[in-house]
């Protein structure tokens, strides 16, 4: 579920980005094609701007489990702190050890974010840190 803290946006829907078809907010791939890219259309509600955004998963079975292996987010997405709309393309790659984030504001082209490093060395600081088993 998006939730967006003023409620300005409203979420649309998300589609396969391969057969069109409506994938749920909460499925990493579609149903009826498997394709893990889904595209999320979102919109203003003040100004009926319409956004693109494609989403993709990989999971990957470690120790067991069902976890998420790579992820990635891209195109449009609504920058609380600036208040506009940014594009976005960020990548967390943990079979590579790769983190990519880049941000920047569409209106005034500021980048806002251009970061791309490994990814244990960003798990290491602030809130992206978890705790070890
Ligand atoms: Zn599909």
């Amino acid at each position: 579920m998006l939730i967006y803290e003023n409620r300005e946006m409203a979420y649309i829907k998300s589609f396969c980005s391969k057969c069109k078809k409506i994938v749920k907010e909460n499925d990493d791939f579609c149903k009826s094609c498997g394709n893990r890219t889904k595209n999320i259309y979102m919109k203003l509600t003040d100004s009926f701007s319409l956004s693109e955004q494609s989403r993709s998963k990989k999971r990957k079975e470690v120790d067991g489990k069902q976890k998420v292996v790579y992820e990635q987010k891209t195109g449009d997405d609504f920058y609380h702190k600036e208040k506009s709309w940014s594009f976005i393309n960020r990548i967390i790659d943990r079979e590579n050890n790769i983190y990519i984030k880049f941000i920047q504001d569409k209106k005034t082209k500021k980048i806002l974010w251009d970061i791309k490093k490994p990814l244990d060395e960003h798990i290491g600081h602030g809130s992206a840190k978890r705790k070890k088993r």
